[in-house]
């Protein structure tokens, strides 16, 4: 029996458990003593391995590539050189005959970890040689990496996980940390018990809400007129730091312009906060020795979000809550590893490091360090994975090679994916399960799974941490950038790693922020925090010290922005707002948890969906009943359930289901900044399946 090191691979929070191997099968998990989970684990930490073991699978493991040689037809199971030569051909003829931007590569916020989306947004840009290379952050935290890079220099969480505990307040905005992040709403119950002031805005009474100073139920859809509202009482009752914003930050002016008309008063009808409400949260918020802004997406799936991103950031400056410890911006970050995935530069806007792909002197450098031509790099932004379905209709998307993700599950209005999905001409699926992406596509490379393989993730608070492999794949299954370099080499392109660290090494020599972060820092249980420029650096647990921002003046940007209606809005034939959510127990599309005994106990299909008990009695629904939920999209089956802490005029949905997939009936207004849908908001109507 031995114990390996791990980071749970279920969310941003990071946290570090022992794997406990036995004849090649884990026995259980066990919490280690992690920077940001001090010994703890959630659920889905404790029982999120059981798919390893090939147990009660829902779902077919891939165990060997499969291609579909003509579409209609059935897979072909096929040897490796085979899969690796054919899907070679296939995108060098569509590179060569529709150029480098008809191919769209996806690199992976999952379980895969930062070397693999290193070598696969290297092989985007350097073997086919286009931007266009995104990944799962544009359907969540997308708009707060762009909205905080404007206004503060990095998007990303400014403070540590592990700080929340000890700031005086925290304002928790469109953010459900006991269903998304169960170890750190462990440390907001921690600083309420050292008695920090607690406000949550939210629609619904989340678990967080319990234990709140303050609940602003805000009406869903309207979180930049409550953000403005907020400004207003922070200038208008004086309650502002002057020298602070004097100092640190610009736009006061132009700010003002924009929040003088959102007094709360005068948005409450909008708002649905009574003005008293927002007056008191400001005065609490303001009057704190430390706060901290704290969001997920109740902010940023909406069309929106990035305007709400830079909104919130501005409260933290006009209050001088960043820079220094125990205050600061968090956007906790859903996925294990989508912090680590932005890292490496599976974005089309952004090398590795945050660097950008239309700067010539960053192309130069990576060019020259990758053996190619710089002429032969993209020069432009390139495509977002939700621009996908519409570019592939109009012909210009003509392959899409995905690895790791599921976005016939995760992406909204899902007919309008599936249309672009037919339209493809060419499509390569990477990843552990067969899923419903998977099903759709032409070739399938099965790569090893989280606890096969070891690597570096990237938890929310921007730090690095190595987790080891545990067992040994079945299957003839390949590690995920070992197939990208078969493939790369095939095409003419040599791409040849002997481990995880060679790739590591090549990245930080190339990222001035992460050049400091070593192998052997990082350790058993390390955890170093970006930046971290040179060798003796020992991480930043908070960004901006001394309140130097990473902007080009080196000042924080003040922003406010009129509030914009969602794009759909109820009426007489759907009049009930449908909002996505989370479910404690599941993770991402599923293929993972869905195949774990405990956590399929827990909560299983079709789902369920949360109704007010106001609204249920009026459509005759009863806890636990089914139901049809649909929209002008779509139809899904479901199950009520009927709840209290639900606010009237609105019904939940987690997007896990495979049956009662509720992004059948979301439609995919993009933020017009981060092109992240609006997901959080449109028009649906319930009712009641009859002969049950
Ligand atoms: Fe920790 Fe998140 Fe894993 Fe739960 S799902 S154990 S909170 S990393």
């Amino acid at each position: 029996m031995k114990k390996i090191t791990s980071v749970c691979p279920y969310c941003g929070a990071g946290c570090k458990l022992k794997l406990v191997v036995e004849n090649n099968k884990i026995i259980r998990a066990e919490a280690a003593e992690g920077v940001t989970n001090q010994n703890q684990l959630c659920l889905k930490g404790y029982y999120g391995w059981d798919f390893l073991n090939d147990t009660r699978l829902l779902t077919p493991r891939l165990t060997r590539p499969l291609i579909r040689y003509q579409k209609g037809d059935k897979f072909t199971p096929v040897t490796w050189d085979e899969a690796i030569r054919y899907t070679a051909r296939r995108l060098l003829e569509i590179r060569d005959n529709a150029g480098p931007r008809a191919i769209m590569t996806t690199g992976s916020s999952r379980g895969t970890g930062n070397e693999t989306n290193y070598v696969m947004q290297k092989f985007a840009r350097a073997v086919l040689n286009t931007n266009n290379v995104d990944c799962c952050a544009r359907v969540c935290h997308g708009p707060s990496v762009a909205g905080l890079q404007e206004t503060l220099g990095n998007g990303a969480m400014s403070n540590s996980i592990s700080d929340i505990e000890n700031s005086k307040c925290l304002l928790i905005f469109g953010y459900n940390c006991a269903d998304s992040h169960p170890i750190v709403a462990r440390r907001v119950i921690k600083a309420r018990q050292n008695g920090a002031k607690i406000i949550v805005c939210d629609p619904r009474r989340i678990e967080t809400a319990r234990i709140a100073d303050q609940h602003l139920q805000l009406n869903n859809g309207c979180n930049m007129a409550l953000v403005n509202a907020f400004g207003y009482v922070l200038i208008d009752e004086l309650l502002y730091d002057k020298e602070y914003v004097n100092k640190h930050t610009q736009g006061l002016d132009a700010y003002w312009q924009t929040v003088k008309d959102y007094a709360p008063e005068a948005v409450e009808h909008l708002t649905g906060v009574p003005a008293s409400q927002v007056r008191q949260a400001m005065r609490t918020f303001a009057a704190a020795p430390s706060a901290t802004v704290m969001w997920g997406m109740g902010v940023t799936q909406f069309g929106q979000a990035v305007d709400v991103v830079r909104g919130l950031s501005s409260l933290a400056l006009l209050t001088g809550n960043l820079g220094r410890p125990h205050v600061g911006v968090g956007p906790v970050r859903g996925q294990n590893n989508v912090q680590g995935a932005c890292d490496m530069g599976v974005l089309p806007n952004l090398f590795p490091g945050y660097q950008d792909v239309t700067d010539a002197a960053v192309r130069e450098k990576f060019a020259r360090a990758w053996g190619i031509d710089a002429s032969r790099m993209d020069d432009k932004v390139g495509t977002r994975i939700t621009e996908v379905p519409h570019l592939a209709l109009e012909g210009k998307i003509k392959a899409y090679y995905i690895m790791g993700e599921d976005p016939l599950q995760t992406e909204a209005d899902l007919g309008l994916v599936r249309d672009g999905f037919a339209a493809l001409d060419f499509v390569v699926v990477q990843d552990i399960f067969m899923t419903k992406t998977a099903e759709m596509a032409d070739v399938i490379l099965p790569a090893t799974s989280w606890g096969e393989h070891g690597g570096v993730f990237t938890c929310a608070d921007r730090g690095f941490q190595r987790f080891e492999k545990a067992v040994d794949p079945t299957g003839d299954v390949k590690r995920d950038w070992e197939i990208i370099s078969l493939l790369a080499s095939e095409m003419g392109y040599p791409m040849h790693y002997e481990n995880n660290q060679q790739i590591w090494d090549e990245m930080r020599e190339l990222c001035p922020l992460f050049y400091g972060v070593t192998w052997e820092k990082m350790g058993d249980l390390g955890h170093i925090q970006w930046p971290c420029p040179d060798l003796d650096h020992p991480g930043t647990p908070y960004l901006y010290e001394n309140s130097r921002f990473d902007t080009p003046d080196g000042k924080g940007k003040l922003f406010a922005a009129p509030w914009r209606a969602p794009a759909e809005v109820p009426d007489e034939a759907y009049p009930l707002v449908l909002c996505t959510v989370r479910e404690v127990g599941h993770y991402s599309c599923r293929s993972m948890t869905g195949n774990c005994a405990a956590l399929q106990a827990l909560a299983d299909e079709p789902g369920y969906v949360q109704i007010s008990t106001q609204d249920a009695q009026k459509a005759g629904i009863r806890h636990r009943d089914l139901v049809w939920v649909s929209s002008r999209r779509g139809k899904v089956i479901s199950r009520a359930d009927v709840s209290g802490r639900i606010n009237q005029g609105a019904v939940y949905m987690t997007y896990q289901w495979w049956i009662g997939a509720c992004n059948e009936l979301t439609q995919d207004n993009l933020d017009p900044i981060s092109k992240t849908p609006e997901t959080k908001y449109c028009a649906v109507n319930i009712e009641k399946i009859d002969d049950q």
